[in-house]
């Protein structure tokens, strides 16, 4: 199917459904200029002696504190990022009614940025950060602007609420987010290598009628897919029109 083919049958697909559930992942914030895991600019893909995954686990968190946020206010706290086309247009459809939720892979808050509302953030935000003493919390700008491993008041070290390699996902976020696939007519998959589990294996829950897959690479679920465009998302759904 050439290119202009496969946006109308997207196009078909978003004006004929009610309940869409949009499933993102980093590929969705490349165009604000985050870098993603795996593409080939990705943070995989660049020379650390520790490997990126290590560094983002608990446990490294734990022992090296120091280390974990020197390479967390470099690589994962983006602030100055903006939603770009594919966040704006997400927005747009919810407003017209026709989200019933957004799930994301995300920890940017990108989609929040851009005016969602209805946001599932299975690996948290780094807008969030906590005492892990006293539970006290801190705007994200605090972690950027301190040195070292920012501390509370308290004398407790601050956590960024995002989950690291090794923990688990939130009971009640996990819940919403099946809950709003289940529930979902179409599933737009948008920016993700579904490499990442458990988040990656809910897309099983979609039991709806279209599911899209809006990825830049191939995925391990293409061939499931009643729609497969491999392109830029925000180039992809800026070319979409909001109809109700
Ligand atoms: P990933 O790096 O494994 O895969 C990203 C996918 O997006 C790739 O398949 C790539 O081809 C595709 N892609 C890149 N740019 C694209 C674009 N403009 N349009 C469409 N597709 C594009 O990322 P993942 O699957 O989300 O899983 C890895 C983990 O990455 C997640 O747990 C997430 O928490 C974390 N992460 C998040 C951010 C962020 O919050 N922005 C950034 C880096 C990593």
């Amino acid at each position: 199917m050439a290119d202009e083919e496969k946006i109308l049958k997207l196009q078909e697909i978003i004006d004929r459904s009610e309940r869409i559930v949009f499933f993102t992942g980093a590929g969705v914030s490349t165009e604000s200029g985050i870098p993603d895991f795996r593409s080939p600019d990705g943070l995989y893909n660049q020379k650390y002696s520790v490997p990126p995954e290590t560094m983002l686990s608990h446990s490294y968190y734990m022992s090296n504190p120091r280390e974990f946020y020197k390479f967390y206010r470099d690589k994962m706290l983006c602030l100055e990022a903006e939603p770009n086309k594919a966040h704006r247009k997400i927005y747009e459809l919810e407003k017209a009614g026709k989200v019933l939720g957004i799930v994301t892979q995300n920890i940017d808050g990108l989609h929040t940025k851009a005016g969602c509302s209805k946001v599932y953030e299975l690996h948290g935000s780094v807008y969030r950060n906590y005492c892990r003493k006293c539970g006290k919390l801190y705007r994200p700008e605090y972690i950027k602007e301190t040195q070292g491993v920012p501390k509370c008041l308290c004398g407790g070290i601050i956590k960024p609420d995002v989950v690291l390699y090794e923990e688990s996902l939130n009971d009640e976020t996990v819940e919403n987010a099946v809950n709003a696939i289940e529930n979902a007519d179409c599933l737009i998959v948008a920016g993700t290598s579904l490499t990442v589990y458990p988040a990656a294996g809910m897309i099983r829950y979609f039991k709806g009628e279209s599911i899209v897959l809006i990825n830049r690479d191939k995925t391990p679920v293409d061939s499931a897919a009643d729609l497969v465009i491999h392109d830029k998302a925000g180039e992809v759904l800026d070319k979409i029109k909001v109809n109700v």
